[in-house]
């Protein structure tokens, strides 16, 4: 026996960094494929944060990133932005996709 083991306790910054796991799509598998081509946008991706654009699934997540990132400013529900609502029928891709600016020529 060398040692016990000691419970392992869940600090702020360890939960910061799961909500960045979580929030951030670093587009392993097939999630991240179909979010990035921007075929499948529901279920996924669901809010943004107005303050640093960042997309969370659901409310709690959110939540849970903005308590992280944002801790001096009140939560404010109605001030995300819901890709779901705002996603309009006629734009298939309503996200810039960064590295193809400038390719919107006729
Ligand atoms: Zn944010």
């Amino acid at each position: 026996m060398t040692g016990k083991a000691k419970p392992k306790k869940h600090t702020a910054k360890e939960i910061a960094a799961k909500v960045d796991a979580a929030t951030t799509n670093r587009g392993g598998g097939k999630a991240g494929l179909a979010d990035r081509s921007g075929i499948e946008k529901g279920g996924h991706a669901k809010l943004e944060c107005p303050l640093c654009k960042v997309t969370a699934p659901d409310l709690k997540t959110m939540q849970i990133h903005h308590d992280a990132r944002h801790p001096k400013i009140p939560f404010d529900e109605s001030k995300l932005n819901n890709l779901h609502a705002t996603k309009l029928v006629a734009e298939p891709s309503s996200k810039p996709k960064p590295g193809v600016r400038g390719s919107l020529k006729n």
